[in-house]
């Protein structure tokens, strides 16, 4: 490899930017994630090399699975688009990954496509002229920053459903998936036009809004994350879960869906699509009926399958839930309600669902889907 010409240099200060650089050697960067307060190891990472000439360079993260089944996401200075390295083709390594340049350049690696608070800003725009879209703030983060809540409604409906999105900070495939929900029931299409008529839709994008854009990964935060900042006895932590919580309280949505991401890779449940069962017996059919929908209106390159939704007790998904004593998940708090008819958590993986390469285009095609599927859910009294 490159033993003669200067090394890389690696930067991360930058919104979303996350690395630790542990040492550059004979062709060799060995990096880290920088894990802040996060409780236990955890994969996400995010950072720029500016490569001073041609050569092949080895980039290596020894402490644990890192890079995801189709490498990481690389964007190159001046490109808008991310694209995985591997493309379709599986990255063997959970470890290691190579770039080559052709001379001089700056490319941007993040372990999964990012979306950040300028992307939703982007989106938001693209709504300037729609008067059913407005952008308000829901509260103001720790660190001083606005959060916003998007509402979609047309004209005055009595009813409410309610999305939210990066409860943890970097899962960010769930962003996508959230854009194109509202993409397709901000559309002309007739049940889509219904649905705005008869539920208003509120759309939190980022719940832990300073994670975000500090890049943060946000999972397991000492000493509890944004997601067990519910029903705790002390309060809450975080001023955008007491703000949600007052919300759903105020409003009382009959739909209440929290977006996620899993863990990276591998497992049995990390490369498919799936619910999160609730403890709440009550909605048990709900969560039932709503995982055939989504069966039936997710494409075919983002399935579904409602085979996959994670019954409650089973496998991570116990009644302890590592909530360290703290609070419970928003979904579980949100289900324990009287009034919602439908309160999931979904996991949305990064990089694929099972063979089905996926793309920020295909994740918002499975937004639709959901969509789609809750319209349905709904219109059946
Ligand atoms: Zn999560």
């Amino acid at each position: 490899m490159n033993d003669d010409i200067p090394a890389p240099r690696i930067s991360a200060g930058f919104p979303g930017g996350n690395v630790r650089v542990l040492g550059i050697e004979g062709g060799t960067v060995r990096l880290a994630p920088d894990l802040r307060d996060t409780l236990q190891f955890w994969f996400f990472w995010r950072f720029r090399a500016a490569f001073p000439a041609e050569g092949t360079w080895r980039f290596e993260f020894p402490d644990g699975n890192c890079v995801g089944t189709r490498g990481p996401a690389v964007r190159r200075e001046g490109e808008t688009e991310w694209r995985w390295l591997s493309g379709d083709a599986l990255h063997e390594s959970d470890r290691v990954f190579e770039w080559t340049s052709a001379g001089p350049e700056t490319v941007e690696f993040c372990q999964c496509v990012p979306y950040q608070g300028a992307d939703f800003d982007a989106f938001a725009a693209t709504f300037a002229d729609d008067p059913c879209v407005s952008v308000s703030e829901l509260c103001r983060s720790r660190a001083g920053r606005s959060v916003p809540l998007l509402r979609l409604r047309e004209g005055d409906p009595a009813e409410a459903v309610l999305f939210s999105c990066r409860h943890h900070a970097q899962e960010s495939m769930a962003s996508f998936a959230m854009e194109g929900l509202l993409r397709a029931l901000a559309s002309d299409e007739p049940w889509a036009a219904a649905f705005r008529r008869s539920f208003e839709v509120l759309a939190v994008p980022f719940v832990d809004r300073d994670g975000v854009e500090d890049g943060t990964q946000g999972k397991f935060r000492i000493p509890h994350d944004h997601n067990r900042d519910y029903g705790a006895a002390g309060g809450h932590l975080y001023p955008e879960t007491a703000a949600l919580e007052r919300l759903l309280d105020e409003r009382r949505p009959v739909a209440v869906l929290d977006l996620h991401c899993p863990w990276i890779r591998g497992g049995e449940t990390n490369e498919n699509a799936y619910l999160v069962g609730i403890p709440a017996e009550r909605l048990w059919p709900a969560q039932a009926a709503f995982g055939a929908l989504l069966e039936k209106h997710c494409p075919p390159e983002a399935p579904y399958f409602a085979a996959d939704t994670l019954l409650f007790g089973t496998h991570w998904n116990l009644p302890t839930d590592f909530s360290n004593g703290f609070g419970t998940g928003f979904s579980r708090w949100a289900a324990g309600k009287p009034w919602p008819r439908l309160a999931q958590g979904m996991e949305i993986p990064f990089a694929n669902f099972r063979e089905k390469t996926q793309t920020p285009d295909t994740v918002r095609a499975f937004g639709r889907g959901i969509a789609a599927a809750l319209a349905e859910f709904l219109s059946a009294r």
